[in-house]
């Protein structure tokens, strides 16, 4: 790397004998449902004390084999990444931001005492699948390959301390359009009872225990006829979705997030939220309580409320119910012009201003 001097991993590769055929593949990509079918390989290194990250290989996708003193099956230690991959109109492979994600992983690790991947690293695992897997990444509209690299504690240990043996893996599915017939407005649950993060603890890590924790709430929500649920901090701010980042846009066009050290960074929301401040809003990261949502609602001064994240781009809010009401959102057009203008960059339909294309 020409930045860090860090040589490229020399990975082994092994191809997988009872891969899908090309006509099994193009039929689980003809309508990709998210998180079902995984490509034929996958990305395995391992990291120890001592020996650092070695023995880098991509292997056969298959399960994998653990001691059942395996310390994350006890304490938890995991984080994780969610990136895609698409596919140009000339054939070629593109990732988005994978630095961000690199290092988002690295602050994770660090909060979760994981080993920290260097960041080229990170980059390369991704490109050393798509070099086998490429022919996964679908071609139709709004369609991608989700990628999912994470990390755990291996080691077989029973003990309370940072595990000694860590692996990390990469695996891909094919995904499709999250809103099939555009974007339609979702409905959210306010979470009164259950907190997803505390100050102090894990909110910005993207560890397996916060999506743990949102379960019963989500299950909740459902229960309340939503489709999501949106955490408060304990002092009745806005915090977040389950698995998306919340923005508000005012009404003189300033756009507005929640800025906590308990929430997720989103790197969608961040490319968002930069090509705002491109059109000339302003943007601030900022606490936003409950109560400002809600009167900013009642009194016109929000015009927007929308929720983003990777997986389904942007998604507007269309209903905020909590215990006792039921505020219907107004919905107006940047959620969505932002949304076309970010997925046109992400899919080479515009011009990519910022150099936040890598190909892989
Ligand atoms: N918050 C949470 C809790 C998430 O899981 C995600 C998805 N990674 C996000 C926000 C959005 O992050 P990104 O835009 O990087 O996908």
């Amino acid at each position: 790397d020409p930045d860090t001097g860090l040589a490229p991993l020399q990975f082994a590769v092994t191809k997988n004998l009872a891969a899908k055929t090309t006509a099994q593949r193009e039929e689980l990509l003809r309508d990709p449902v998210f998180g079902t079918a995984f490509t034929d390989h996958m990305v395995d290194i391992c990291w120890s004390v001592g020996g650092g990250w070695h023995r880098p290989r991509v292997q056969p996708y298959g399960p994998l084999s653990l001691d059942p003193a395996a310390a994350v099956l006890h304490y938890g230690q995991e984080i994780f990444e969610g990136i895609k991959a698409y596919r140009h109109a000339d054939g070629s492979i593109h990732t988005f931001r994978p630095r961000q994600n690199g290092l988002r992983l690295q602050r994770s690790a660090r909060r979760l005492a994981l080993p920290e991947l260097p960041v080229e690293y990170f980059v390369q695992s991704l490109r050393e699948l798509i070099a086998v897997d490429g022919a996964w990444v679908p071609s139709g509209a709004d369609q991608s390959l989700y990628l999912r690299p994470f990390m755990f504690a291996k080691e077989a240990f029973l003990g309370v301390r940072p595990a000694n043996k860590v692996n990390y893996y990469v695996i891909a599915s094919p995904v499709g359009a999250y809103f099939k017939g555009g974007a339609k407005p979702v409905s959210i649950w306010l979470s009164e009872d259950y907190a997803r993060a505390g100050k102090g603890g894990t909110g910005a890590a993207k560890t397996g225990g916060n999506y743990a924790a949102s379960l019963l709430p989500q299950a909740e929500a459902y229960e309340e006829g939503c489709d999501q649920v949106v955490f408060l901090d304990q002092d009745r701010n806005v915090e977040e979705l389950g698995g998306m980042n919340i923005v508000f846009v005012y009404k003189d066009g300033t756009i507005v997030t929640p800025q906590s050290d308990s929430i997720l960074e989103g790197i969608t929301r961040d490319s968002l939220l930069q090509l705002a401040v491109d059109r000339g809003h302003k943007v601030e990261g900022r606490d936003v309580s409950i109560d400002e949502w809600r009167s900013g609602v009642a009194s016109g001064d929000i015009v927007e409320v929308f929720a983003c994240g990777t997986a389904a781009v942007v998604a507007p809010i269309g209903v905020l119910k909590g215990r006792g009401f039921f505020d219907e959102q107004p919905t107006g057009p940047l959620a969505l012009s932002l949304r076309e203008e970010l997925t046109d960059i992400q899919y080479g339909r515009r011009e990519d201003t910022h150099g936040w294309l890598v190909r892989l």
